[in-house]
């Protein structure tokens, strides 16, 4: 993805409602941001973030926003890329012009009190006066009672609870109580489930983010729970945020995501399960629990590798977030179309490369 100038100026230290910050490629996508995506990519889902000064209250070792806080309201990356802040009109406006390709809009709160009010009353403003379907992705830390039936009601269509770290112990130490933040994993899971009551099987998803500390068969048991309780895992690769607490970890080593990637697709697919599962002694997966002839067939499709996220109108991944996890280049991690054949060889390579660490020591393609 290569940006160079906005002829829609940003602006900075504005908050929702009034305000709404967009992801590099969304501001592309819209026009905002003149820029070329790397493989023509094309994003089909506009990512918008709601803002406050003072930034997000929580305190995730791993996030961008919990930087903001701790300098002041600088601007930081979110998912590896800047978000700019933009009138919300002006957003909305442009919403309703955007490329046919685009399908679909996800409100993404932080965790602030005035976030709950602020999410339902943009996604009604969006649900009336655009044709998109909506996403939101909720912070259950503020939510109340009812406030999923309001979105429901306000024209959200699906819900996304980024869950984020694979384990109750990585949760609390990256989100919880260890770094002073609001978060618990009850609670996360249970906004999750409350999520599948109001929407609908299948229209609630969680995040996960692979590298954070977690073994391969813990990844496999959150991503197994979350399908097994009716919704699907949308899948990110860690990115060592500049300025957050973990800006010096480095991402997960290729092969453990490719590996992660696979699984989660055959999960989703309930094509397997993890009791048919094999695990080495350092918990990575040595059998998916499928034929060989299955695996084969599903890794050559190139579908485990595309970007997991909710769909379009057509049925195929909107929210592709292109280069979200990593700088656009030879290693991408979730592509954001169909790999080609030759992406598709050195995945098959990586997928049963065992030889190093589970963590890119390189710092990979992420740094
Ligand atoms: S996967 Fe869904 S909930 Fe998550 S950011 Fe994309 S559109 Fe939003």
């Amino acid at each position: 993805m290569h940006a160079t100038e906005s002829p829609v100026p940003a602006v900075s230290q504005q908050e929702s409602p009034v305000y709404v910050r967009l992801s590099l490629a969304a501001a592309m996508t819209l026009g905002f941001t003149r820029g070329w995506f790397f493989r023509n990519a094309r994003l089909g889902c506009i990512n918008l973030l709601l803002t406050y000064s003072g930034g997000c209250r929580a305190n995730c070792a791993f996030c961008g926003l919990a930087s903001e806080k701790r300098a002041g309201t600088r601007p930081r990356s979110f998912i590896r890329v800047p978000w700019k802040t933009y009138h919300t009109e002006t957003v909305i406006d442009a919403v309703r012009s955007a490329p046919a390709h685009v399908h679909r809009v996800c409100i993404s709160m932080v965790t602030h009190p005035k976030c709950r009010e602020d999410v339902i009353n943009l996604c009604g403003q969006i649900s009336k006066r655009t044709t998109m379907d909506i996403s939101l992705l909720v912070s259950p830390s503020v939510l109340h009672p009812g406030d999923l039936k309001r979105m429901k009601a306000a024209g959200a269509e699906r819900i996304g609870v980024a869950i984020d770290a694979a384990t109750p112990l990585l949760f609390e130490q990256l989100r919880g109580r260890t770094v002073h933040g609001p978060h618990s994993w009850d609670r996360y899971w249970n906004c999750y489930a409350e999520s599948l009551d109001v929407f609908g099987k299948g229209m609630a998803g969680v995040h996960l983010i692979c590298g954070l500390g977690e073994t391969e068969k813990e990844m496999v048991m959150a991503m197994y729970q979350a399908r097994s309780m009716g919704g699907y895992t949308h899948l990110f690769s860690f990115f060592p945020e500049k300025h957050s607490a973990m800006e010096n970890v480095s991402p997960p080593a290729l092969s453990h995501y490719r590996r992660i990637q696979l699984a989660r697709w055959v999960i989703d697919q309930d094509l397997t399960h993890p009791k048919a599962m094999e695990f080495d002694n350092r918990e990575r997966i040595r059998d998916f629990g499928i034929s060989e002839t299955s695996l084969q067939k599903i890794v050559w499709s190139g579908e485990p590798f595309r970007t997991s996220g909710c769909p379009g109108k057509d049925g195929a991944v909107a929210c592709n977030r292109p280069y979200g996890n990593e700088k656009p280049g030879d290693n991408i991690r979730n592509f954001p179309f169909q790999p080609e054949k030759n992406d598709l060889e050195k995945v098959w390579q990586d997928l049963f490369d065992y030889s190093g660490p589970d963590h890119d020591c390189k710092g990979g393609n992420g740094k």
